[in-house]
């Protein structure tokens, strides 16, 4: 199998057969489900390959050229490579690659612009906003006095009129755009107009479509946003990790906001891995790929429609899409039950009208199987008959047994 190389494999079984069977197992569960988690992908064995690399030793605290550690003249030049790709890739004047995850890269965001008290305006928890944008649960919500805008209840898109009176009533410091169930395309021109008419901060976190971005597909928030925090695992289908873009004015202050400020020795096998990613994602087939995502994701949810669930905001703008199974007789938390059993594995959101739970499902990992728009319209039928009918939840399984089978994740 391509994805554990053979002596890898065997070296594992043979020293601990028990963790073994665990990363064959889930390799079975990922291949033989379906996965529409709208935040996972299936990375390429390239960036597998860096991720399980000798790089995964080395400690090299601060900045290529400027390390604290010896031995870094070969991932100095590795971190470089990401830079330069992330810059090209993203039209952005700086870019910092060490942040260890999304969340890592928000707390530099404002650990760059804020002070503790300060005030920041974010998409409310219920209606999307990340853990990050405001949660007492999150250092955000200790740390910042955050106030939350909405969504329209009605037509589940942000109501940026409320945002601009927010603004001009609370004079933040910063605003945040993004989230992490948010189905359309962010205004960040707005969002620019509004921060600027009350003198804060705009932190744009992409962490969803920025690999939509980087393949075309989805408008860029970097000539607009101060900030641009994202993930580098989800649509983008790089390693786990975190990426921060800005202008040249905030570099050094970014820079400092991830090391030493909230982060110690970066880890350089990501690294590597991330700039192959962003090697992968500057080529023509990956803004095909994005592309694909988007036309998939926009069959799946009018097809979904078709079945009777309540498609947030009528449609998709990108490769996400939340929806109210209610019109099919039970909540998101009880549908996503019955899905699971039946192969189909997906998220529960909150929706923009009442209390109860709808789901939120993505195309990037289907889509990189290789799946188009024949197969999305196959996976809203056996999702609707999986939520109807759990008690065709076995054959729905073998259904997806099939399918996934056509398109395994890791060929070969
Ligand atoms: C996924 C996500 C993050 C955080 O990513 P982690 O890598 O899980 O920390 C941050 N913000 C938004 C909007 C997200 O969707």
């Amino acid at each position: 199998m391509t994805v554990t190389p053979a002596r890898e494999t065997d070296v594992l079984r043979a020293q601990d057969p028990e963790l073994a069977e665990l990363l064959l197992g889930e390799l079975a569960r990922q291949s033989t489900t379906l996965q529409l988690i709208a935040a996972e992908n299936f990375t390429s064995p390239a960036v597998l390959a860096a991720l399980g690399s000798p790089l995964a030793n080395k400690y090299a605290e601060g900045y290529p050229g400027n390390r604290h550690h010896g031995g870094c003249e070969i991932v100095d030049v590795a971190e470089r490579i990401a830079v330069d790709r992330a810059k090209a890739l993203f039209a952005a004047e700086h870019a910092n690659v060490q942040s260890h995850s999304g969340s890592s890269a928000v707390l530099a965001a404002y650990a760059a612009l804020l002070r503790p008290g300060d005030t920041v305006l974010a998409l409310g928890l219920p209606y999307g906003g990340h853990l990050t944008h405001g949660s007492p649960a999150n250092f955000s919500g200790r740390w910042f006095d955050f106030v939350g805008y909405g969504v329209d209840g009605e037509t589940g898109l942000v109501d940026h009129e409320q945002v601009r009176a927010l603004a001009r009533g609370h004079r933040p410091k910063a605003i945040v755009c993004g989230s992490t169930a948010y189905p359309r395309h962010t205004d960040y021109a707005l969002f620019r107009e509004i921060a600027d008419e009350v003198g804060a901060y705009l932190i744009a976190d992409a962490a969803h479509p920025i690999g939509l971005v980087a393949g075309g597909a989805a408008p860029t928030p970097v000539p607009y946003a101060d900030i641009v925090c994202a993930t580098t695992h989800k649509v983008l289908r790089g390693p786990r990790g975190g990426m921060i873009l800005c202008g040249a004015e905030l570099a050094e202050r970014v820079d400092r906001a991830v090391f030493p400020f909230t982060q110690g020795g970066a880890q350089m096998h990501t690294i590597a891995a991330k700039a192959v990613a962003f090697g992968e994602a500057a080529t023509p087939a990956f803004s095909a790929y994005a592309h694909q995502v988007v036309a998939n994701a926009r069959v799946l949810a009018a097809a979904l429609a078709a079945e009777g669930l309540a498609v947030t905001t009528g449609g998709t703008d990108t490769h996400l899409i939340t929806a109210d199974p209610f019109p099919l007789g039970v909540d998101g938390r009880t549908a996503r039950g019955r899905l699971a059993a039946a192969g189909i594995i997906l998220d529960c959101c909150a929706l923009p009208h009442g209390d109860l739970r709808g789901l939120r499902l993505g195309t990037a990992a289907v889509t990189t199987q290789g799946m188009g728009e024949t197969e999305m319209r196959r996976i809203a039928a056996l999702l609707a008959l999986a939520v109807r009918e759990p008690g065709r939840g076995k054959s729905v399984r073998e259904e997806v047994r099939e399918l996934t089978g056509r398109f395994p994740p890791y060929p070969g």
